[in-house]
């Protein structure tokens, strides 16, 4: 449902119907729609709630815990940060080392 674009159509406040679009704010998707007579847009409020969460924990250092389970490690995330990541358990990351210190985790 998330990865679905919006297909709520909505009155503009100029009183015409706006049309479905996704946006893309600061590599943050965002549904929602605009107005094609004036081009007032509208955001979905989950999603707008979502990038609102994003934005308060990018600039933070953040730190995890490395614990083990079984024969392999686990980083445990503060629920903060899976929750901006919008990550759920289960799902798969991409991992790759930057240097000897330093490895990067996409999500998605
Ligand atoms: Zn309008």
């Amino acid at each position: 449902m998330k990865s679905e674009l919006s297909k709520e159509k909505i009155k503009c406040q100029c009183g015409k119907w706006t049309k479905p679009k996704e946006f893309n704010i600061d590599g943050i998707k965002i549904r929602g729609s605009e107005c094609s007579a004036c081009g007032e847009t509208y955001f979905n409020a989950e999603d707008a709630n979502q990038a609102l969460i994003y934005n308060k924990i990018k600039n933070e250092v953040l730190t995890g815990k490395v614990a083990k389970s079984g024969n392999s490690f686990v980083v445990r995330l503060p629920k903060r940060l899976v929750e901006a990541l919008n990550l759920t358990a289960g799902e798969t990351v991409t991992i790759s080392v930057e240097n000897p210190r330093t490895v990067k985790i996409v999500c998605g």
